[in-house]
């Protein structure tokens, strides 16, 4: 958990579920609420004409009875946003409608490279200034479609200006596209309905909707929810590299990832944790709640007792805090407090999931100090993250990043904590039970499978 950072997107398309796609869009975009919580959109169509009503803020605050009452029809789009290029105004919130209504769209992902794209549109007259990576790949797929492609011929046409990350999903009024980068670095599933059909960025909102999972989009490959059912086309050819981050953070622990449901995938990190790294202490605890999985799993297997120590206030998010200093200042305390009672003249190890400019953890220190624990031994659960990111995790600028830039024992010391050791890169790929070469892995090895352009020249490699 973090203040600063950014996280990824939640899509959610709903295709032909009965009448009320808007009411059922509801529940699973509440869902997916970790993956975004500054913007939350939903686009309908009744088959004649598409209508939207997006909000800045959580889901429960976005809709109200009398909005969701004015979205008939039974297809719907969705979108949950956390800003990552673009900006954190009501200007950027999806799905991207324009004002023609002809299509919408939602887009989970980032293309760190958008020269191509944006030449295509200034070329022909279509680039509408302003405009992030989401809003002009919609404007390439409208620009096609306004000259007579369907839906599906104006996506392959624009998909090679697409260099970047993307689970993508497209609606026109009577149709759903969806549509993953030829690296599937962002997860995009399948369900069935209600005699539809249904898209999710995770499979716990299939769940929630009690929708059954068919399968995911596969990297490269386009699927259209249309009159004829589901229908495939292979853009590209594929190759899987899912963000590894998903499984160490991002991802719901009840959701299923490359087949792998991510909470037992996280109790694995823990299993690794401490085979590598075996500490005398008396209790584990937990970081609330992405940590949750891989601290059980420390604790059985060196049967140190693991108990809460930190209670999380499950309701404060970025969006209600204000840019005030003295709420900076309370930093990690807003979201989690201390039990004294559980650490006090304890050797304490405490597990989280990463450490990325570790002012987490320095806070979650001198919260054990203050406490009264005798000894604190921070385990993290996933390699040092050295590389920026550009694919959807709002972490672009290395020299923020701890491990960039100081070497372990440095920044054990900066946390102040009796140890510091994190899972190595072979302990997390083993963990997964899945071959290295089916992840981006770039956070940690500096791998980019697609192009980040110039942006490269600002990295230091190797560190
Ligand atoms: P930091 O304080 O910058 O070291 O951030 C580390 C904390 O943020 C850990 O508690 C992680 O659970 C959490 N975290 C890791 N990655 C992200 C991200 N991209 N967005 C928000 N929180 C994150």
């Amino acid at each position: 958990m973090s203040a600063e950072i950014g996280e990824k997107c939640a899509v959610v398309g709903l295709y032909d579920v009965g009448l009320a796609a808007a009411r059922l869009a509801v529940p699973a975009l509440w869902s997916l609420q970790h993956r975004g919580q500054e913007s939350s959109g939903i686009v309908v169509s009744d088959g004649e004409m598409l209508r939207a009503h997006r909000g800045m803020g959580l889901v429960a605050r976005v809709y109200e009875e009398k909005d969701i009452d004015a979205l008939p029809g039974s297809i719907a789009l969705g979108h949950n946003r956390y800003s990552t290029d673009g900006g954190s105004t009501v200007d950027h919130v999806q799905p991207v409608v324009r004002e023609d209504m002809l299509v919408a769209s939602a887009h989970n992902g980032n293309l760190p490279v958008t020269d191509a794209l944006r030449d295509f549109l200034m070329e022909h007259d279509a680039l509408i200034s302003g405009s992030n990576d989401s809003e002009m790949m919609t404007d390439a797929i409208r620009y096609h479609m306004s000259r007579g492609a369907s839906l599906e011929e104006a996506i392959i046409e624009s998909f090679p200006l697409f260099t970047g990350a993307f689970s993508f999903l497209v609606m026109t009024k009577d149709k759903i596209a969806a549509v993953r980068d030829q690296f599937g670095i962002r997860p995009l599933s399948i369900g069935r309905i209600n005699g539809g059909y249904m898209f999710a960025s995770e499979t716990c909102a299939l769940n929630t909707l009690q929708a059954k999972h068919l399968r995911d989009v596969q990297p490269g490959e386009l699927v259209i929810a249309g009159q004829d059912g589901l229908r495939s086309f292979e853009i590209a050819t594929g190759k899987q590299k899912l963000d590894i981050f998903e499984l160490v953070y991002f991802a719901r622990p009840d959701s299923v990832l490359l087949g792998k449901r991510v909470n037992e995938v996280r109790r694995n990190f823990g299993f690794h944790l401490a085979d590598e790294h075996s500490i005398k202490a008396d209790v584990v605890i937990p970081i609330p709640d992405s940590a949750i999985p891989a601290a059980e799993g420390y604790s059985e297997k060196t049967g140190i007792p693991l108990r809460h120590g930190f209670a999380k206030n499950r309701y404060i998010h970025r969006t209600f805090i204000q840019p005030d200093q003295r709420l900076r200042e309370m930093g990690v305390r807003l979201k989690l407090d201390i039990i004294p009672e559980v650490v006090a003249g304890k050797r304490v190890v405490i597990v989280d999931d990463s450490i990325v400019r570790a002012t987490t953890a320095r806070d979650l220190v001198s919260m054990l100090r203050g406490a009264g624990a005798i000894e604190v031994h921070f385990m993290v659960s996933s390699p040092p993250v050295k590389y920026p990111d550009f694919y959807g995790i709002d972490t672009p600028n290395q020299s923020k990043l701890a491990a960039a830039h100081m070497s372990i024992e440095e920044i054990r010391k900066s946390i102040g904590a009796n140890s510091l050791h994190y899972l190595s890169y072979e302990g997390l790929i083993k963990a997964t039970g899945l071959p290295e070469d089916v992840f981006c892995t770039s956070c940690f090895t500096g791998n980019y499978p697609i192009d980040i352009g110039v942006k490269r020249e600002g990295i230091i490699f190797h560190v």
